[in-house]
């Protein structure tokens, strides 16, 4: 049985890896400080470590054995990181090198690491393709960035072989239900709606409705988490049959705006949601889509969920 730890398994992303892993019969352990995760995320399947990624020792024994790691810990709120570059440098790069210094001690060869479409920054291009520059507009993307070139080096000095899968807007939760905790305090238009459609806050706004869009509001490439954890699966498979390292892509190639989002979850929920129009969001480029052709060519992966509405069912029933 291949052993894998997942750093950051208690997450929303990672919880729903852990348990595509468990399906797929790995032996999975999940590492995480539930700092932000949860143990009601937490598969029964699964051993699980309480421990952080600044914890060196804890982390090295935490990998005895280990045959792939992949790591999702860190933080992850772009307004936050331009306001607290220090809390992001510390968790997102200190923990990100911990980890591949503990890869090294322990001789753990291989690592999916679970990067961004931050690292573009603005489109120069659409739709944006592995090769558009790296780029990062915020502090957050650049930690990404980093770990990615980091690991260029560590394959080329010390033999790790990795894949940086870079999503692009990750929606949904497991149709099955087995990840119960909600994100505290979410930052993500999906969830926002959901807590304005629960009256955990009164309504939402929409980030302008001025752009050059189809209807005037951002577009997005909103991938499934389920399709992210099928695709951290298939890229361990191919790390341990010989692929090379790679960063890829994962999104599903098409765009829905904001308001798509809106109307669609308005029909999904069954009522209409209060919301109004605001200013743009600073930082927000127009559109943002994945040319995902390389994912679904390197791993053989296309994602199962192609409609919103769908999508959104699957969020809304964390709440009936
Ligand atoms: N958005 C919005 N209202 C909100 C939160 C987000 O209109 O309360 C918009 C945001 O401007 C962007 C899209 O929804 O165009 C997706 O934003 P999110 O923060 O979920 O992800 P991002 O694309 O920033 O990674």
């Amino acid at each position: 049985m291949v052993k894998v730890l997942v750093i950051g398994g208690a997450g929303y992303i990672g919880s729903h890896v852990a348990l595509e892993l468990i399906d797929k019969s790995y032996d999975v352990t999940v590492y995480d400080n539930l700092s932000t995760g949860q143990k009601a995320n937490l598969t029964q399947e699964a051993k699980f470590i309480q421990g952080d990624i600044l914890d060196f020792q804890s982390l090295k024994n935490a990998m005895k054995g280990v045959d792939a790691v992949i790591h999702l810990a860190g933080k992850k709120a772009v307004g936050e990181s331009m306001q607290n570059p220090q809390l992001y440098a510390v968790n997102n790069m200190q923990g990100s090198i911990n980890i591949l210094n503990a890869m090294v001690e322990e001789n753990v060869k291989n690592i999916v690491f679970s990067s961004s479409a931050a690292v573009y920054g603005i489109p120069q291009y659409l739709p944006i393709d592995e090769q558009h520059p790296k780029n990062p507009m915020n502090f957050y993307g650049y930690t990404k960035c980093m770990m990615e070139d980091l690991m260029a080096w560590y394959e080329k000095l010390k033999g790790i072989r990795y894949m940086a899968l870079r999503y692009f807007n990750a929606v949904g939760y497991d149709a099955l239900k087995r990840v119960k905790g909600k994100e505290a305090n979410p930052q993500n238009l999906l969830p926002i709606i959901m807590d304005a459609a629960t009256s955990r806050r009164d309504g939402f706004q929409i980030f302008g409705n001025d752009y050059d869009t189809k209807d005037g509001t951002c577009e997005r490439d909103y991938i499934h988490v389920s399709d992210l954890a099928t695709a951290h699966e298939k890229a361990i498979h191919k790390l341990f049959s010989g692929e090379q390292s790679r960063c890829l892509n994962l999104g599903t190639g098409k765009t829905v705006s904001v308001q798509q989002v809106v109307d669609a979850a308005e029909q999904v929920i069954g009522k209409p949601l209060k919301y109004s129009y605001a200013p743009r969001r600073a930082g927000d480029p127009a559109v943002l889509v994945a040319k995902a052709d390389l994912a679904f060519k390197v791993l053989g992966w296309t994602p199962r969920y192609t409609d919103i509405k769908e999508i959104i069912q699957t969020t809304w029933n964390m709440e009936i």
